[in-house]
């Protein structure tokens, strides 16, 4: 079996923008890049695990957000780094219109799409690792038995530390990596 590091993507990987319907709002943080690669090198997968209700909300459509993660994985690529695989949540249990507005099982911090990727790609979530920028990736992690590591980018530092608490805070993507790297897998 295969360990991963899961990767929230705004707030994580790109800037939080709200919702992001325009391609040139897709702005790397710094320091991703080198961190994806860092995983590359490692042997772990990069897997991104995100909610994009904008899809059941009308703000974009399902074509767009693809067009989104094509644009992010050639900006990546230029930089040496390669995501493994994306997992998206386009649903909303209430607001929008039509098939994606409805409860579902993949929505954060339900641990859908991290059963799922552990499914398709054979990854060990026990040895696996989720970072992101709110508790809710914190909690979906918790829920899988997956090591959770909190960064300050996004709304991360707005995020009051509750019943949910990750394993590590760290200052952004990169040295939540660097972390996982050492001490993390101790
Ligand atoms: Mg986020
Ligand atoms: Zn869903």
């Amino acid at each position: 079996m295969k360990r991963a590091i899961f990767l929230d993507r705004d707030g994580t990987i790109n800037e939080e923008v709200g919702y992001l319907d325009d391609l040139s709002l897709l702005k790397l943080i710094d320091g991703a890049a080198e961190a994806i690669r860092l995983i590359n090198e490692s042997g772990m997968l990069a897997v991104v695990i995100t909610n994009q209700s904008g899809v059941a909300r009308g703000r974009f459509s399902e074509e767009f957000l693809q067009t989104v993660h094509a644009k992010l994985a050639s900006e990546l690529a230029a930089q040496g780094a390669r995501i493994d695989a994306f997992y998206y949540c386009p649903h909303h249990p209430t607001e929008g219109k039509g098939k994606h507005v409805r409860v579902c099982g993949c929505r954060k911090p339900a641990p859908g799409m991290l059963f799922q990727a552990a499914t398709d790609l054979d990854i060990d979530l026990g040895s696996s690792f989720m970072v992101g920028d709110t508790l809710k990736d914190i909690a979906m992690a918790r829920l899988a038995g997956v090591k959770a590591i909190l960064v300050h980018t996004g709304y991360g530092k707005e995020q009051e530390a509750g019943e949910v608490k990750p394993d590590h805070v760290a200052s952004d993507l990169l040295a939540a990596v660097l972390w996982i790297m050492g001490e993390g897998s101790r």
